[in-house]
């Protein structure tokens, strides 16, 4: 599924506005919460205001029944496993500017680089011999 990034004014793609407006506009709704969890369960993607659905929740036992689906939804897709992730960067340019970040846009001194396709190639090959996944479309989904 192809995605496009919708900038806002500034050009970051991260609209604080939207964020906060999605996170403390609306009360907790536990109806609205078990579809969210049923829909992440049935591995579809949650969409922005899907996932404020979660984490505006606040009962305990609804933060309960949220933290029971997402250890169903892991051993469904991982089973009783540890799963590590290495994290491929194909560049250090970015539009946003959040500030605990190094790449950050107002960081000047950072050094700018996006890798083209053969130096993509070089980085993936290596973790790719040396992954052992049972679902090799979850890998490339989750690597690159
Ligand atoms: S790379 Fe850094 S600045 Fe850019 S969106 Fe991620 S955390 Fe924010």
């Amino acid at each position: 599924m192809k995605r496009t990034l919708s900038t806002n004014a500034d050009g970051a793609f991260i609209d604080d506005a939207q964020i906060n407006s999605l996170l403390w506009s609306q009360p907790e709704d536990p109806a609205r919460v078990r579809a969210v969890i049923a829909k992440s369960l049935n591995k579809e993607c949650l969409n922005l205001e899907e996932t404020a659905v979660l984490l505006r929740a606040t009962d305990p036992a609804l933060v309960q029944e949220i933290l029971e689906g997402a250890r169903t939804l892991k051993r469904r897709v991982y089973g009783n496993r540890i799963v590590l992730f290495a994290p491929l960067y194909i560049g250090s340019l970015c539009i946003n500017d959040c500030s605990y970040c190094g790449f950050k846009r107002s960081n000047n001194e950072a050094e700018r680089i996006t890798l083209d396709t053969e130096a993509v190639t070089k980085q993936v090959s290596p973790r790719r011999r040396r992954a052992q996944t049972p679902d090799p479309g979850l890998w490339r989904t989750s690597e690159v």
